[in-house]
């Protein structure tokens, strides 16, 4: 290949760290300016660069174009500065980016697979440059964060999600595969923006829907295998149960929204315990927020109850309470709630106003998930800290816009007994003279060493031991400095050391489960998981 086409190949080139003899032996010659600089010394500069940025949609925007300039530096900048970036490549920036990806739209990322392709989207997998492919991010743009329907412009979730897999669970960018389903979308502004990228028309749903969705699955399979993961992401919860529930016996299928939030909920539950005493049984939980994310991490919690206690789920899951947009879940509202919702109909009289609930039903750990912004009002977190020596508050609703309550409203709220976590981040908050740092509670955590798990165990199905496995293995990672620093998660610092934790955790479960075909089972497999992540260092060229 020529030195002009090297030099606009993302994965291959390395910028101004082309070495004197590579820049003779490809043509390179007079293409760079006379300098030689090092890998670090790049990072150096694109931080800096970064920085120069004052509007985090500037710092998302450089970020996609290093991405798609040099690959192996964006990973080692994100690596390296996990902290830093993780807001900008994700939440909350990425939300924005979404929302006007129309408009900073440059060159195409991800594969888009509309209603117009249906009858050809096994020809559409094959026109995607890489022919070897281990995890899909797959959106079809209904639920985006707590943003709404964003139809085609979704896309920047799994390309976010997918970058995370890389960065965070050394998962090769080579294998990674961003999917958008575009099936229309009912968001108003976007159908009538001029400049929309997706289809105009309205949501197919039903059987169109329903076709469309498995044509997609069927030529994933045969087009990448059985052990391929596919990750539904930010699908509305009328689809996304119903997704999860035909294919989880099908395919290697895994909802980051139902599950891996569940997992990253009840690691940060085990940490709290640590705080509050007691075990989970213990406690007394409610949800603002019935969709995905709610009776996901509701039903793995009380799985985890069932399993410590020995005690049937359908008793564990008493102790666990859930609000919807009509008020309290209760028994007399059965026949009209949706079927994820029914295991959550406990005997109570309906309750409407959201204070009255906390006020009747007492819970020690309160958990936001309607995509709601401000519905921990200073009347709620007054409430839960008069009921509860330390509350546990955790306001998971994304991006920052519509977290429940800020960090620093928890903690002054509290006087500073709250334990609370986001899922957005915040920054350190400063009460009476104490600095409190709060927790992320957010799926970032789990889902690229739960990916690695699979991959590197080569397992066919996921099961929900798993993510009681990924779980344990984060709470052990957080440490005892940790926890009397008022935190229920680690830093993100360390997340390739904990990603490869989880990793081992999953790979070990999924073999003695018998849903492993990689054999035989590494002895060790920490460092079996380590050896397999991708690293951003630079290859030399001959
Ligand atoms: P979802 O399936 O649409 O569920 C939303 C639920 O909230 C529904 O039960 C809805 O009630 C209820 N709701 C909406 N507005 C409400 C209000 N004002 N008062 C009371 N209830 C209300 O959405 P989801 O997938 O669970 O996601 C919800 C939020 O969690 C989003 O903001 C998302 O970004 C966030 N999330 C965070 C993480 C993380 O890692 N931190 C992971 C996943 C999701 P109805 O059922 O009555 O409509
Ligand atoms: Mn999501």
């Amino acid at each position: 290949a020529s030195g002009y086409s090297l030099l606009r190949d993302p994965h291959h080139n390395k910028g101004l760290a082309f070495t004197e003899k590579e820049r003779d032996a490809h043509y390179l010659r007079g293409l760079l300016p006379p300098v030689v600089v090092n890998h670090d010394l790049q990072v150096k500069k694109m931080m800096h660069n970064i920085r120069q940025y004052e509007v985090p949609l500037q710092r998302y925007q450089a970020m996609m174009d290093l991405q798609e300039k040099n690959e192996r530096l964006f990973y080692k900048l994100l690596i390296e500065n996990v902290e830093e970036l993780l807001p900008i490549v994700y939440t909350p920036t990425v939300g924005e980016a979404c929302q006007k990806y129309g408009t900073i739209f440059k060159n195409p990322q991800g594969l888009y697979i509309s209603l117009k392709d249906k009858g050809k989207v096994l020809e559409i997998l094959k026109n995607w440059p890489q022919k070897k492919i281990q995890v899909i991010v797959v959106t079809d743009g209904e639920r985006i964060l707590g943003l709404g329907d964003l139809g085609c412009q979704g896309m920047g979730i799994p390309v976010g999600k997918l970058s995370l897999y890389t960065a965070l669970g050394g998962i090769r960018p080579s294998v990674c595969l961003p999917i958008t389903i575009d099936v229309g979308t009912n968001n108003e502004k976007m159908l009538n923006d001029e400049f929309y990228i997706g289809l105009r028309q309205r949501r197919a749903s039903g059987k169109e829907y329903a076709e469309l969705m498995s044509e997609f699955m069927s030529a994933v399979k045969q087009n990448y295998g059985e052990k391929v993961l596919i990750q539904f992401e930010d699908f509305a919860n009328h689809n996304a149960f119903d997704l999860l529930e035909k294919y989880r016996t099908t395919h290697l299928v895994f909802n980051d929204d139902i599950q891996g939030t569940a997992s990253v909920v009840l690691a940060g539950l085990i940490s709290a315990l640590k705080l509050v005493g007691g075990s989970l049984a213990d406690h007394k939980f409610l949800f603002l927020g019935a969709g995905e994310a709610g009776t996901g991490i509701a039903e793995l919690i009380a799985l985890e109850i069932s399993k410590q206690t020995n005690t049937p789920i359908e008793e564990t899951r008493k102790k666990i309470w859930l609000v919807d947009s009509k008020g309290l879940i209760v028994s007399s509202r059965l026949d009209s709630l949706q079927h994820f919702k029914k295991p959550w109909a406990h005997d109570h009289e309906p309750v409407d106003k959201f204070l009255d609930v906390v006020k009747s039903i007492k819970p020690t750990v309160l958990i936001g998930s309607s995509g709601a912004g401000q519905t921990f009002t200073k009347e709620i977190v007054e409430a839960m800290s008069s009921l509860n020596e330390k509350p546990i508050i955790l306001a998971l609703s994304n991006p920052t816009s519509q977290s429940e309550c800020t960090a620093e409203q928890a903690y002054t709220w509290s006087e500073g007994r709250a334990i609370f976590a986001s899922g957005s981040p915040f920054a350190s908050v400063e009460y009476n003279g104490k600095v409190y740092v709060s927790g992320q509670s957010n799926n970032a955590y789990i889902f690229p060493g739960f990916g690695l798990g699979l991959i590197i165990s080569g397992a066919i199905r996921v099961h929900d031991d798993m993510l009681l496995a990924a779980s344990e293995a984060l709470a052990e990672q957080v440490t005892q400095e940790h926890i009397d620093n008022g935190l229920i998660y680690p830093p993100f610092t360390n997340i390739r050391k904990i990603s490869a934790h989880i990793a081992a955790r999953v790979a070990s479960k999924a073999y003695e489960l018998g849903l492993a075909t990689r054999l035989p089972q590494p002895e060790n497999l920490v460092s079996y998981a380590e050896s397999c992540m991708y690293s951003p260092k630079y290859r030399s060229y001959r």
